[in-house]
């Protein structure tokens, strides 16, 4: 049988991948306007850096990675050999780590000068179970700001994602921006005990995988999705109880700014996201339209001030978000919006036998080096064949070379649509186009 592609990807064809190319682009140039400029970094890094960027506990590191090695340390593998840590690579799960990792490296960050503002777009893989919504290779486009922790980062992050998804034609009445704040290392360890009390409490209503949290990591429980370990959480404490001052003022100010720009916002004391690098704010965009509850966040992201730190860098802080480019194209399915092919080329020349080809080839490199999409048989067609493949491309018009045409040096031009025709000089074919 034929190989197929690996459950949970996709190819992306004709005006998917229009669309897609188009979607990277309206981000780059909005995020350009709030100074994010693009950054490329691998797809893969050391395994270490996602287990202690992101985490161990969480469940993208401990279920989700696709780790590799290389061709001789898979031999050691199978062998049943050790391979150096340091050998082991995972495919990036998400893109904050790698970037972080990225501007430590590089020494991008210069001591008193302005924040270090990156894009970024590309795939991302995490084994999960395959489903609407969910992919194990899926495209985020995101950004990174290093070197700033005042609150009006995390606004203008907010307010730019928000503008983002409206612009490429997400309702607003059709997104619910998600917003809470996880205190910092200052005040979160209080409230981290306090839960784990409540977990510990409760553990015997609850299910595994929280009693297992009040070890691991207790702030996953809240997002647990089991609805009996939900009605039981909504008693547990808050962190908004146990936030201190610095904390308090910061999410006070990025309400304050998100208030000013009229963008409205749910406060949900359960939101932490699945990440343990994040600390005061986080927040999550959910769409109302094409999936269901699970998967219905099309981005998120929030402060992250101790991640460079934890990877090795200096005490840098940090703040960036992601969003989901299938999920986003899901919900703009699902609300009718329309996803144009690729253009077609403008012209196509024909010619009657094989002895204009060369001259159809010299003549589309001339359209095309001025600008004019352009396209010729490459296959030997018969001329009516050439037609029908001018008209399955979608070209406005066919030029006809033949005998009488080349010693005129003249071409009929056909326009497809009103098969009005007329000639033009070879020399003007491009400039006749463009009109
Ligand atoms: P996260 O890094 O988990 O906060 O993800 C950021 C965004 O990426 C989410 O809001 C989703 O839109 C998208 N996303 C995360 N995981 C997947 C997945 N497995 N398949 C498709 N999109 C995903």
């Amino acid at each position: 049988m034929a190989i197929k592609r690996p459950e949970g990807t996709k190819d992306l064809l004709g005006a998917e991948a229009q669309f897609w190319a188009r979607f990277r682009s309206t981000a780059f140039d909005l995020f350009a306007r709030y100074g994010y400029t693009p950054i490329d970094v691998p797809m893969f890094e050391k395994t270490e850096l996602f287990v202690r960027g992101i985490g161990e506990a969480t469940d993208v590191v401990s279920k989700e990675m696709f780790t590799v090695v290389s061709g001789g340390n898979l031999a050691k593998l199978v062998a049943g050999e050790h391979v150096r840590s340091d050998s082991r690579f995972s495919l990036r799960p998400e893109g904050t780590a790698g970037v972080v990792r990225a501007v430590a490296q590089n020494g991008m960050l210069q001591e008193g000068g302005a924040p270090v503002k990156v894009s970024y777009a590309g795939p991302m893989f995490r084994a999960e179970r395959p489903q609407n919504g969910r992919q194990r290779q899926f495209n985020q486009v995101g950004i990174e700001c290093l070197g700033a922790d005042d609150p009006s980062i995390d606004a203008e992050g907010i307010i730019m994602l928000m503008r983002f998804f409206e612009s490429i034609g997400i309702p607003a009445d059709k997104m619910t921006l998600l917003l809470n704040t996880l205190g910092d290392e200052s005040c979160r360890p209080a409230y981290r005990d306090a839960l784990k009390g409540f977990i510990v409490d409760n553990a015997a209503d609850l299910c595994e995988d929280c009693q297992r949290r009040a070890e691991t990591n207790p702030l996953r429980a809240l997002d647990c999705k089991e609805e009996g370990c939900q009605r039981i959480l909504a008693d547990a404490p808050r962190i908004e109880d146990y936030l201190c001052d610095d904390c308090k003022a910061h999410y006070a100010q990025v309400k304050a700014y998100l208030d000013a720009a009229g963008v409205t916002y749910v406060e949900d004391s359960s939101l932490v996201r699945g990440l343990d690098y994040y600390t005061r704010t986080v927040f999550e965009v959910r769409v109302s339209v094409g999936m269901d509850n699970n998967q219905n966040a099309i981005g998120g992201g929030g402060r992250y001030d101790k991640l460079m730190a934890e990877i090795g860098g200096s005490d840098t802080p940090g703040f960036g978000f992601a969003l989901g480019y299938e999920r986003c194209k899901i919900a703009l399915e699902a609300i009718g919006a329309e996803f144009p092919e690729p253009p077609a080329p403008a012209l196509y020349i024909a010619c009657v036998s094989s002895d204009q080809r060369a001259l159809a080839f010299s003549l589309a490199q001339q359209c095309r080096d001025a600008g004019v999409a352009c396209e010729f048989d490459h296959q030997s067609r018969s001329l009516k064949a050439q037609f029908k493949q001018a008209d399955k491309l979608g070209c406005a018009h066919v030029a006809i070379l033949g005998p009488d045409e080349v010693a005129a040096g003249v071409a009929k031009v056909r326009d497809m649509a009103t098969h009005e025709e007329r000639k033009v000089a070879l020399e003007e074919l491009p400039q006749a186009l463009e009109k």
